[in-house]
């Protein structure tokens, strides 16, 4: 019989942010049993820093533009259809497993082949009112309930592939709301973290324009303008209570599955996020535009009969757990998967050898459009937008926290052409009309004097209806 596969998907968590990858402040015990004795990947990128592109990305394997999901929105579909490729879902469906699916969708159609379990709410009482709870915790809470219904009722004798999209630490997108602009310190009674060592952003102004202001595009941006440093260190207490949500809901997940005898010994775990956030970074919160280390490298972990635990580092891509998947299991993975198949490390062997990973930006809800390109290699990055041909260029050896764009630095004038003729072969490859989008973007939104600071009143998506 084929192995179960258990995929724990978070919603916007950096891979730094987990003690798995060495993180000394979260605290978040169910996951840290998940990943000792598993494999944790380092240097994983989602192909789209935003929920539902990357989501629509990873369960068909495809980069956005070819999926056409390119907003977090319900109109994103110009044509009106979703290309017919072949989903995850569907595959293994077709190969005689069980697919069910609890919790956060928001997958563009891409989840075709899963029966999916209602998204439906159990609202809990909040422990503090440093952390108000909105839906994406009342939905975690149902999703924990709905699958230990489903696996207490279970009688089908098929493998069994589960996911379970948590959305925590989402809610700290609420958070951001409840505490818009200017406000009081909350003593939450936990202790403040850190604020990161790349919370300024001093050569803000040498950045792409899309970058430069993210606070008019974000409304999450905008009700951040005003805060104090301590306020920003108050987001990121407020980031970990979630994320420990987060792990308490993965925990009931575990827990449920174990108690129906779904080990590590008889299923392979997989845990991994859509995106991550920018944990204020750069004086940032939440995500959007931008391609920095925060929003785009993801925790990915991988637990199970034959996983040969420890960590390996490489370029790895959450395209890849579509090939991957379907390697471990032997089931032939469909044509013109973009990932690749990394099963053969997961049991001892080497990542496979890539030259870089992408990852692709458009909008969140279309009030504004930034398209944009990610290209990371071994040692650099580099972005590219369309609105003024904004470049930035990043060495992640030399400077991890990416405060030093190199795009108009003579000295790297050759490493620059190397990484743009590495986007225009991608760009072929893979049939991206990047070159041609055209970017939007009202004067309104980009008139303040640079700085996310210098924000006021409202961002673009507070004006009206998506387009
Ligand atoms: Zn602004």
């Amino acid at each position: 019989m084929k192995p179960n596969i258990i995929l724990l998907i978070l919603d916007q968590v950096t891979w730094r942010a987990l003690p798995a990858y060495g993180n000394t402040f979260a605290r978040t015990p169910h996951l840290d049993r998940l990943a000792a004795g598993g494999l944790a990947i380092d240097g994983c990128y989602t192909p789209y820093p935003l929920c539902q592109p990357a989501r629509a990305a990873f369960w068909t394997g495809r980069y956005p533009h070819e999926t056409h999901v390119l907003s977090n929105g319900g109109s994103w579909r110009k044509d009106g259809s979703l290309p017919p490729f072949p989903t995850l879902g569907e595959v293994f469906s077709a190969a005689g497993y069980e697919t069910v699916h609890f919790g956060k969708t928001h997958d563009g159609g891409t989840l075709r082949g899963f029966a999916c379990a209602p998204e439906e709410q159990t609202v809990s009482a909040p422990v503090h009112p440093a952390y108000p709870q909105n839906q994406d915790t009342f939905r975690d809470n149902y999703t924990v309930q709905a699958i230990g219904r489903y696996l207490q009722q279970r009688t089908d004798e098929r493998p069994l592939l589960l996911a379970a999209d948590i959305i925590n630490p989402h809610n700290i997108c609420g958070w951001v709301g409840e505490n818009q602009g200017v406000h009081p310190s909350v003593d939450s009674g936990d202790p403040l973290p850190p604020l990161p060592e790349n919370f300024e952003f001093p050569d803000i102004a040498g950045r792409p324009r899309a970058v430069q202001y993210a606070c008019c595009t974000n409304n999450r941006q905008a009700q951040a303008a005003g805060w104090t440093p301590e306020n920003f260190r108050e987001y990121l207490r407020a980031y970990y209570h979630y994320l420990s949500l987060a792990d308490r809901a993965a925990g009931q997940v575990l827990d449920a599955l174990e108690a129906q005898g779904f080990t590590p010994q008889n299923s392979l775990f997989v845990l991994m996020a859509d995106h991550g956030d920018n944990m204020a970074a750069r004086g940032r919160v939440n995500k959007q535009v931008d391609f920095y280390e925060e929003t785009t490298r993801v925790p990915l972990i991988f637990k199970g009969p034959g996983v040969l635990p420890g960590k390996k580092s490489g370029l790895v891509s959450l395209l890849d757990l579509f090939p991957t998947l379907c390697g471990w299991a032997g089931i032939p993975a469909p044509e013109g998967l973009q990932g690749r198949d990394l099963s053969p490390a997961l049991s001892g062997g080497a990542l496979p050898d890539r030259e870089y990973v992408a990852s692709e930006w458009h909008t969140e809800w279309g009030y504004t459009v930034s398209p944009g390109r990610m290209i990371r290699t071994e040692r650099y990055k580099y972005t590219r937008y369309i609105e003024g041909a904004g470049e930035e260029l990043f060495d992640l050896e030399e400077d991890p926290g990416e405060q030093k764009n190199l795009a108009q630095d003579p000295s790297a004038a050759g490493v620059l052409e190397e990484m743009r003729a590495l986007l225009q072969k991608h760009l072929r490859q893979t049939e991206d009309n990047f070159a041609s989008l055209e970017w939007v973007a009202d004067t309104r939104w980009r008139s303040h004097p640079v700085g996310y600071q210098n924000h006021r009143g409202i961002a673009a998506p507070m004006t009206g209806k998506e387009h």
